[in-house]
């Protein structure tokens, strides 16, 4: 009996493994063809300096509107693109849409906003990515000093003698570097005392639903105190709710970020925060 029962249990478990690799084919084929024939698309995020509550920077958020099954978050297919290798194919994508349109803003006199633009491992150990960047910008026109790519700790941790290498020609470019999804990934600290990054963001985590008097306040000060005395940026994310904007505001961080302001938006949508006038 023990027996048939652990037969049937294999035969379960191996019938649900066929249905997931199955489900996975089906997506990585639809992704593949989203690619080549334009399904995704960026949405924009903006970003404000919480001191004077200017607009300073944006960031690009990929989005896939597949016919069938609607707007896909990255969340859900990211990983599997990184897996599959697809990522590189993706990341050119982005890196040269958002520069296009970045382009597009610097042309109507919108010169001073930061573009952000997130790189997954893959992308950014690359070989060619330092040469994908120059093209991106030069074709587009760009102001490279706008440029700003967001990488996590987890990312660097893959061969941080590389990532050293990568960020010092980054940086000659002019382009600036970020360090996102700060405190959830490994070794944070050793990160920050390798890496010369310009901005961090502090992980939604930590601020969304956050106990601003207890220990999740503590933990966003002292990483907004960190920045201060590193002379870098912080920028929160998941900024929902004024009582978490006060907070930041009198701890001095520097910028915000979060549905408090404004979610993710299609570049329309965007444009009408911009003000830009046809
Ligand atoms: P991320 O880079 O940390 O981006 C911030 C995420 O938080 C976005 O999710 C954004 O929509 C969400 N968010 C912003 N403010 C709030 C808020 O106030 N509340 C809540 N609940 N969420 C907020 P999204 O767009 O779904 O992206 C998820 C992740 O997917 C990104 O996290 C990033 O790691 C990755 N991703 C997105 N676009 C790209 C891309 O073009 N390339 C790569 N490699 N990864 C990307
Ligand atoms: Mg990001
Ligand atoms: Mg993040
Ligand atoms: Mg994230």
């Amino acid at each position: 009996k023990a027996k048939e029962r652990g037969k049937n249990t294999y035969q379960y478990y191996s019938r649900e493994m066929n249905q997931k690799a199955k489900a996975r084919t089906f997506v990585e084929t639809k992704l593949r063809y989203a690619v080549k024939n334009s399904e995704l698309q960026l949405y924009y995020q903006p970003q404000y300096n919480i001191e004077n509550s200017q607009m300073t920077g944006v960031e690009a958020l990929i989005r896939w509107d597949d016919k069938d099954m609607g707007l896909i978050s990255p969340k859900d297919f990211i990983p599997l693109a990184e897996e599959t290798g697809l990522i590189i194919e993706i990341g050119d994508w982005v890196l040269q849409s958002a520069c296009h349109q970045g382009r597009i803003w610097q042309d109507q006199g919108i010169n001073n906003l930061n573009l952000c633009v997130n790189l997954s491992v893959r992308q950014f150990f690359d070989p060619h990515l330092v040469d994908k960047i120059k093209s991106a910008v030069e074709n587009s026109g760009f102001d490279p000093a706008c440029l700003e790519l967001e990488i996590t700790e987890t990312a660097m941790l893959h061969n941080t003698d590389r990532a050293v290498l990568i960020m010092k020609e980054l940086k000659e470019m002019g382009i600036k570097i970020a360090l996102d999804d700060f405190g959830t990934g490994y070794s944070s600290l050793v990160h920050l005392k390798l890496f010369h990054v310009d901005t961090l963001k502090i992980d939604q985590v930590f601020i969304r639903n956050a106990d601003l008097k207890g220990r999740d306040g503590a933990i966003i000060s002292s990483m907004i105190d960190m920045c201060h005395k590193l002379q870098i940026k912080a920028v929160a994310e998941g900024v929902e709710t004024i009582e978490s904007l006060t907070f930041l505001k009198e701890r001095r961080c520097h910028l915000a970020q979060g549905f408090f302001f404004s979610p993710p938006l299609p570049v329309d949508k965007f444009e009408d925060l911009l003000c830009l006038k046809n």
